[in-house]
């Protein structure tokens, strides 16, 4: 391969993964490619299970050689080679948890910088009398140090009280201790000094604990000096510059009017999923009962923080209350924050990041969700975006990018975002390679893959590759949408419905404006409008919850609505979203369409597992007895690493195929119960 070629494109050879037929083809570098085709045509098999799992292989190598030890465990895909691959990035659909704990700001990793933020610059406030507390942090004062007084002299202090003892029993014990010398007034004294056993009046007595010239290099001695002098000074410690100045620190927040004592301020005081910072009474989950449904917490009122954690403020507001503004009142705060000199060293890059993610949450639309608003109330197109902007944020170069399909969930009105952010990662010199099938994000790459002609074993070859130009001429499926040729065909006929209506009255959930909508019944009804427009919170948060307590009696939180009339005409409801499809490693499609319960009763009944007593439950990943206990049937560990994707590496007991070996030997028609799932659904 000449060099030229490879500097200009990622080339790929006799890829066979899953069901590609060994397709070999060229990814043009710094582009926008979107790969495209029927759903099970291989597009994912290309884009993750080949380019972006040996993109990761090779960038763990490269970057990482404490992690060799992962590096056999990573399969290679079946590829003959891949050549020109730059560190991969990717965007997937499953990418965000379902944790009901989680909330816009802890996704977006706002939050974390919300925690730094508060713990360096937060003024406690004392929760009994309102009475603001002056504590400084020992990493307040150490920055303050290495920012003020960066190359001089200094010498830090533990101040003593003074006593009525004598300066002779005194220095002995703290010559024992291993001290030199005291600064008595404007003085310094050697301890082994006789002179100052004579003073007798005298306003400050102080140890001297350490003297050094400030620099990075003595960081962790100031560090420890500092934590020596707050010891020996009982909370209180003093630097001196030898420029006949003192600048005192008083560590221990100690309220000066009724003693409250406020913990050691660090991030993890801020964290409701940390017993320093959740609220005792609902362990950091806002609501009791354990879930999102549930009544509000009465100690916290939903804030799931400890009281400590909500009584230290900055400009004014606690973390919990900042995390009640929207994304574009919370940017408002940040602007309008004034700092003084030594909050402004210690939070503006922090600060600096947190409005960089804030802003492009905004500029994707998004701009009106509250930062605690929980993920699981979010609509398809507000999580996409939400997810996207995370990514987005990250604003690396010279990487590749690869997202599956961004536009799920989205109005088409919103893909302009979407789009315009694909050509803004384009032009920080990354590759982008989108799995997709909007003609929207088609029309605006530089570069279409194709795979086809079908799904499953019918599928996994190249069917067309090459500019837009080039498909409006070609004779492929896409090219045929593209062009107008293929619709999806509008029926002639429209079901009449039962001529019953569904009525919702006065709904003003979130955004609602107190809207009244009518269902026919018997009818498919489709709810539609831009992201963010309340279609979610209508159907998710409103109807569905009450259909679920009126047919059912469940015990559902139903969101503000003033009456929803003729649910006597309906008998069943059922909820299917986006969402049980990315439950993870555990679903397979077999597990989707229910056959799967049918499969194992079937090898329950072979002899093998007569035999040895073996139910259809033996033959579950889901639960203990016959999975591999390992990897708890997933076939896979997930292994998270620090600044690096989370990667999946096959499990080595059972080698990815989810079972003991017992299970594993009863066969059916010669196949093993892993395999039977690994069949496409043709032969099975
Ligand atoms: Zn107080
Ligand atoms: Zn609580
Ligand atoms: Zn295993």
């Amino acid at each position: 391969m000449y060099r030229s070629v490879l500097k200009d494109f990622i080339v790929i050879e006799e890829a066979k993964t899953h069901n590609l037929k060994g397709i070999s083809l060229r990814i043009p570098k710094g582009k926008i490619t979107t790969i495209t085709g029927p759903s099970g045509s291989g597009k994912s098999s290309l884009a993750f299970d080949t380019l972006y799992m040996e993109g990761q292989r090779r960038y763990l190598e490269c970057i990482s050689p404490t992690l060799r030890q992962f590096f056999e465990k990573i399969k290679r895909p079946e590829v003959k080679n891949i050549s020109g691959l730059s560190p991969t990035i990717s965007i997937r659909q499953a990418g965000l948890s379902r944790n009901p704990r989680s909330t816009v700001a802890t996704i977006t990793e706002v939050y974390d910088f919300l925690r730094i933020i508060f713990s360096s610059i937060g003024r406690p406030i004392c929760p009994y009398c309102g009475l603001e507390i002056s504590i400084t942090s020992l990493e307040q004062i150490q920055n303050w140090i290495l920012s003020n007084l960066d190359g001089r002299r200094l010498l830090i202090l533990a101040p003593l009280k003074i006593e009525n003892r004598p300066l002779k029993d005194l220095f002995s014990d703290l010559l024992k201790e291993g001290f030199l010398r005291v600064k008595i007034d404007n003085n310094i004294f050697s301890l082994d000094d006789p002179h100052p056993l004579n003073l007798y009046h005298f306003d400050s007595l102080s140890i001297v604990i350490d003297r050094l010239i400030v620099g990075e290099r003595a960081e962790n001695r100031i560090r420890d000096s500092l934590e020596l002098a707050i010891e020996k000074g009982d909370g209180r410690l003093i630097l001196d510059p030898m420029d006949g100045s003192e600048i005192r620190f008083n560590v221990k927040g100690i309220c000066d009017k009724c003693g409250f004592r406020f913990p050691h301020i660090g991030p993890s005081l801020f964290s409701f999923n940390h017993p320093e910072g959740a609220c005792p009474r609902c362990k950091g989950l806002g609501v009791i009962d354990g879930s999102i449904d549930g009544q509000l917490c009465p100690e916290c009122r939903g804030a799931r923080l400890k009281e400590v954690a909500r009584s230290i403020k900055v400009g004014g507001k606690s973390i919990n209350e900042l995390g009640d503004l929207s994304i574009k009142e919370c940017i408002r705060f940040f602007k309008e924050l004034t700092l003084d000199p030594l909050e402004e060293r210690l939070s503006r890059n922090l600060i600096d990041e947190t409005m960089g993610r804030l802003n492009m949450l905004d500029e994707l639309g998004v701009g009106y969700l509250t930062l605690n608003r929980p993920i699981p109330t979010l609509s398809g197109g507000e999580e996409q975006k939400v997810r996207i902007a995370t990514q987005l944020s990250y604003s690396l170069s010279g990487v590749i990018y690869i997202l599956d399909e961004p536009s799920m969930g989205l109005h088409p009105k919103d893909m302009d975002i979407i789009i315009d952010n694909l050509r803004r990662l384009k032009d920080k010199g990354n590759t982008v390679i989108v799995v997709e099938h909007s003609p929207e994000v088609l029309l605006s790459s530089d570069h279409i893959v194709e795979l086809g002609p079908s799904g499953g074993d019918k599928g996994g070859y190249l069917v067309f590759e090459g500019d837009i130009k080039a498909l409006q001429g070609a004779k492929s499926l896409t090219a045929q949408y593209i062009r107008g040729e293929k619709k999806i065909p509008v029926p002639r006929k429209r079901r009449k419905g039962s001529g019953n209506w569904l009525t919702i009255l006065g709904a003003s959930e979130n955004n609602l404006k107190g809207i009244d909508i009518k269902i026919p019944l018997g009818t498919l009804t489709c709810v539609t409008g831009v992201a963010g427009a309340g279609k979610s919170t209508l159907i998710g948060q409103i109807l569905y919850p009450f259909l679920l307590s009126r047919l059912y009696g469940k015990k559902a939180k139903i969101g503000k609505v003033k009456r929803i009339e003729g649910s006597e005409y309906i008998d069943r409801i059922i909820n299917i979203d986006q969402r049980p499809l990315t439950l993870g490693t555990r679903s397979n499609p077999a597990t989707l369409v229910g056959v799967f319960s049918h499969i194992r009763s079937l090898f329950s009944r072979l002899p093998a597992s007569k035999i040895r007593g073996w139910k259809g439950s033996r033959f579950s990943f889901n639960q203990p007895g016959g999975r591999c206990e390992l990897c708890k049937g997933e076939g896979f560990i997930k292994v998270n690493m620090s600044y690096l994707p989370e990667i999946l590496i096959r499990c080595e007991r059972c080698n990815g195929k989810r079972y003991t070996k017992e299970i594993l030997d009863v066969r059916f028609k010669g196949y093993n119960i892993s395999e039977i799932l690994d069949l496409t659904v043709d032969k099975a």
